[in-house]
């Protein structure tokens, strides 16, 4: 088959692994710490601050995000019932972030779960949108083999046996560039502006363009790259599904930003808001990365894109509920500041918290709806009821904004006004410091403190690109929602339940 224009293929020579030399250099993996020694040493190439990262690891900068998915291992042994499940692959327990979904009962778990990672670590935990592709390349290359014949599925199956074994963290990497939006991506000026496939060999593929804003790129042991919207049949070079270890060569990641980040670089920990945890979006580039076939689960197939990425969003809007755990740390910081103000037993103050919980109970009662109400697919996998799953989403986009508000109105102005660390413990400012800022009298003022310096974290700070930002644009910005409601709204099928009501069907039978 060719149909890759010589613009394209740039004959940039890697070396030509086999899925067995790539396991090979995996080991399994079962509590935290195995986790972050797993990402040691792994020769990445990393841009942050305009400088190469000698090692990830140890930058006070990255190391929280890594820190989030450390949590996730130490959940599996701490809680075994929430965060691990049998496979039916292994035969064996695995992590919960790993296992295919079998059943309702899987996805509601799958969704306690996430809230519980959430109320640990009060940020991204990073590990669902690669949980959530697991669910959809098993039912999408079922599919595909039935309509084409291809072996995509059992390559799946036997990539899974691997993931499952090792305990890897599987990144998604699905969001191109996508350059201008009114052209598609083979019309795009510069062909990379969305991942395509740049070469075959005898031995595999070889792909080329980028991944932007991806979760937790840099600390998935694997990325998934698949396309990000639907394809024409003259994007099918671009209709393209591989599995690539995170370090395999041409890849580079350059880290993203977050606001108020270089607190990490700072002295002392009460500023950070949240020292322990924190989320990650980087960049990750292709440049010209091998993928042997037997990592190869879609190449060509463009007919399937769309429905994939359809099936991506009705598991991830759902996953959204990790936004109720960090709601739930919310009522909980508005709460205790209240406390240490002395001002708990105000009528308002209680009404403002209940106010807060009614909206993160209702985010919930959406996300474990669209799972109770989950329906099979061919293939044998679980997907949750789209419909729930966007209007999850959705209130996703809007609620976190009104909890954190009402967090800052309990908060008070001292949230943004309040005297660094480093002047607390200063010999003369310090001393005045704790005079003035005194709280009720039992209350020592670091913990005034450090609650108030969480909140800002969470609405204002390094954890706002999670509780606030993420949930506005992550997996789908508000209109996205608002286009699979209205396709899922069936308004014909409502007005005939009004025509009905109202006796006008009859009139209508009448006239005909
Ligand atoms: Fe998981 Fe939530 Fe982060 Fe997405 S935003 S990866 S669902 S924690
Ligand atoms: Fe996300």
């Amino acid at each position: 088959m060719e149909h890759i224009p010589d613009r394209i293929d740039t004959g940039v020579q890697r070396r030509e692994e086999s899925a067995a030399e790539r396991w090979a250099r995996f080991a399994p993996i079962t509590t935290g710490d195995e986790y972050v020694a797993s990402l040691r040493n792994r020769g990445v190439t990393v841009y942050l601050f305009g400088e190469l990262v000698a090692e990830p690891v140890d930058h006070p900068i990255i190391r929280p995000s890594i820190n989030a998915l450390k949590r996730t291992y130490d959940l599996a042994v701490e809680d075994p019932d929430l965060a691990t499940a049998h496979s039916l692959l292994i035969d064996a327990p695995v992590n919960r972030f790993l296992h295919i979904v079998g059943s309702p009962h899987d996805l509601v778990m799958k969704n306690r779960m996430q809230r519980r990672m959430g109320q640990l670590t009060g940020t991204c935990f990073q590990r669902c949108a690669g949980l959530d592709t697991i669910s959809v390349l098993h039912s999408i290359t079922y599919d595909i083999d039935q309509a084409h014949g291809t072996s995509y599925h059992q390559r799946y199956l036997d990539f899974m046996k691997e993931a499952q074994r090792n305990n890897i963290i599987l990144g998604a990497g699905m969001t191109d560039p996508k350059g201008d939006r009114s052209k598609r991506p083979s019309e795009q000026a510069d062909p990379d502006l969305f991942l395509h496939v740049s070469r075959r060999t005898e031995k595999g593929i070889y792909v080329r363009g980028a991944k932007a804003h991806m979760t937790g790129g840099l600390n998935s042991h694997w990325i998934a790259v698949m396309p990000t919207m639907n394809m024409g049949e003259k994007d099918r070079d671009y209709a393209v599904v591989g599995l690539v270890p995170g370090d395999a060569e041409g890849i580079t990641y350059i880290y993203g930003r977050q606001s108020c980040d270089t607190r990490a670089m700072e002295a002392g920990d009460i500023d950070k808001g949240n020292a322990q945890y924190g989320g990650q979006e980087v960049l990750v580039v292709f440049d010209d990365v091998f993928i042997p076939h037997a990592h190869v689960l879609m190449d060509g197939e463009y007919g399937f894109a769309q429905e994939m990425v359809a099936r991506f969003t009705a598991y991830h809007r759902a996953s959204y509920v990790c936004k109720t755990g960090l709601g739930d740390v919310m009522v909980g910081a508005a709460a205790a500041i209240a406390d240490y103000n002395g001002a708990d037993a105000a009528s308002h103050v209680k009404d403002k918290l209940v106010e807060m919980t009614h909206l993160n109970e209702t985010i919930f009662s959406s996300a474990i709806a669209s799972s109770h109400e989950a329906r099979q697919l061919p293939s044998g996998i679980f997907m949750n009821d789209a419909m729930l799953a966007n209007v999850c989403k959705h209130n996703v986009t809007r609620f976190p904004y009104e909890i954190s508000r009402l967090a800052q109105d309990l908060a008070g102005g001292l949230m943004v006004t309040l005297p660094s660390e480093q002047d607390f413990d200063h010999d003369v400012a310090g001393p005045i410091l704790k005079k003035y800022f005194q709280g009720r009298a039992n209350v020592p003022i670091e913990f005034r403190q450090r609650m108030l310096r969480l909140v800002e974290n969470m609405t204002l700070g390094r954890n706002a690109v999670g509780y606030l930002t993420e949930s506005l644009h992550g997996a789908g910005s508000p209109q996205a929602q608002r286009i699979q409601i209205l396709r899922g709204m069936e308004v014909e099928r409502k007005k005939g339940y009004a025509r009905d009501l109202a006796g006008i069907r009859q009139q209508e039978h009448g006239a005909a």
